[in-house]
């Protein structure tokens, strides 16, 4: 558990934004651990193989957005889950292949779900403040669907711990997660905390 692994990957446009070194340090004060880092291009192949390590993804985005519709009184562009992710897959091949991305393992106890936190939820319209999402741009799935693009919220993180491990093993060869010590994992992890008197 204390070595739970998640991918982040900062996008193209937060990449484009300059975020970069912001974006990191958001995940690295809290605590977690990098242990794998790259920068990449990647093409729709790559992008179609990492969306659909979760099986359910299509459906899930698809509820996800009709829903997110409803709440605003507003009509999606079909009731039907799977029609609607299918557009908004084929929006987000052209939003992460369009320049280089950032992608990243981190590691500690519950990173899944830290990140996910400190992230802030999809659309930075109603992401909260405080979080990468929340504070650092902003997008809706409203003006992204009237423009025909994917909603532009500057990383991606993985949403379970089984997503997390499908897609570490996609991004990265096994010797690209590099194993190390750092101080910081003493005080985190020590059951005693008696190594700091002297
Ligand atoms: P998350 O990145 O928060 O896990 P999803 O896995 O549901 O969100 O979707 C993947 C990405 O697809 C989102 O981060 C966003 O860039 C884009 N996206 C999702 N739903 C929509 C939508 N309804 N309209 C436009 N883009 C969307
Ligand atoms: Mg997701």
């Amino acid at each position: 558990m204390k070595k739970e692994k998640t991918l982040v990957v900062i996008k193209p446009d937060g990449v484009q934004r300059t975020l970069i070194g912001e974006i990191i340090k958001r995940y690295e004060r809290s605590g977690l651990k990098l242990v794998g880092l790259k920068m990449r291009v990647v093409g729709e192949d790559f992008i179609r193989k990492h969306y659909t390590v979760d099986p359910e993804w299509f459906l899930k985005t698809g509820k996800k957005t009709i829903e997110s519709y409803a709440k605003k009184g507003k009509t999606p562009p079909s009731e039907d889950p799977l029609e609607v992710s299918e557009i908004v897959f084929k929006n987000l091949v052209k939003y992460i292949a369009s320049g280089p991305v950032v992608a990243m393992v981190w590691q500690g106890m519950h990173a899944v779900g830290i990140v996910r936190k400190i992230t802030g939820i999809t659309e930075p319209l109603t992401s909260d403040m405080g979080t990468i999402r929340g504070d650092l741009t902003i997008d809706s799935y409203e003006v992204a669907d009237v423009d025909s693009r994917a909603v532009r919220n500057l990383v991606h993180a993985s949403g379970s711990i089984e997503e997390a491990e499908k897609e570490i093993a996609l991004w990265f060869k096994p010797e690209e997660i590099i194993n190390y010590r750092l101080i910081n994992d003493e005080i985190l992890y020590d059951v005693n905390l008696d190594g700091i008197l002297e």
